[in-house]
């Protein structure tokens, strides 16, 4: 099932987003994802495989041997920064940080409901994780995991269906992981699409599919 749009929730949409610590506080900007990025529609149509690939490396950087050349003079690497978050070191590309340091506000003060702390984070990644052609966000350094053993994905290769939240029934996805749902309506909130959504049940997995122009620099 996608979730495309989300219903404002009581707890988390009153108050004007706002940076907490030290940040200067960003402009936060809410969007959706797009639709043309997101893997379960451009899957199974290679043109529109095709362009997302494209999109992606005119505005994130260009990969050795993966999609177009031309289109982006930088590699991913000209983009990629090292930062933090929630309070966990994590390399990722620059273009969405700001997005990231709104979710880490707006978690800290809309989900004090339902604690949760992260333990481990990973974000670029210099190897492709998917075959047959697809191409990984966290090559582009616009994906984020959240602590993988407690947000497993069910729906990739062995050994992962083996993770204890992946067995038995579940009337919902947001029982497969420790992550409180509140987390996933944050991250939506701000561009990030949740590939608990898609049938990988990737539930750990954020990636940014939101417009990086919109973010202000
Ligand atoms: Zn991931």
């Amino acid at each position: 099932m996608l979730v495309m749009a989300l219903p404002p929730r009581g707890d988390a949409s009153a108050d004007p987003p706002r940076a907490g610590g030290s940040h200067a506080g960003p402009k936060c900007v809410k969007q959706k994802p797009q639709r043309f990025l997101i893997r379960s529609n451009y899957l199974p149509h290679p043109r529109l495989h095709e362009r997302s690939l494209r999109y992606r490396v005119e505005e994130y950087g260009h990969l050795d041997g993966i999609g177009p050349s031309g289109v982006n003079p930088h590699p991913v690497t000209y983009y990629l920064e090292h930062t933090t978050f929630l309070g966990l070191p994590i390399q990722v590309n620059r273009r969405i940080t700001p997005a990231m340091r709104c979710v880490e506000a707006e978690l800290a003060r809309s989900c004090r409901r339902s604690p949760y702390t992260a333990k481990a984070i990973g974000g670029y990644r210099d190897y492709n994780s998917y075959r047959h052609g697809e191409v990984t966000n966290h090559l582009f350094g616009i994906a984020i995991d959240i602590d993988p053993q407690d947000n497993p994905c069910c729906g990739c290769v062995d050994p992962w269906p083996d993770n204890p939240r992946c067995k038995g029934h579940a009337s919902s996805i947001y029982q497969r992981m420790a992550m409180p749902e509140c987390w996933v309506k944050v991250f939506e909130k701000y561009g990030f699409y949740w590939l608990g959504h898609d049938q990988l049940q990737d539930t750990m997995h954020y990636e940014f599919l939101g417009n990086p122009d919109r973010l202000g620099r």
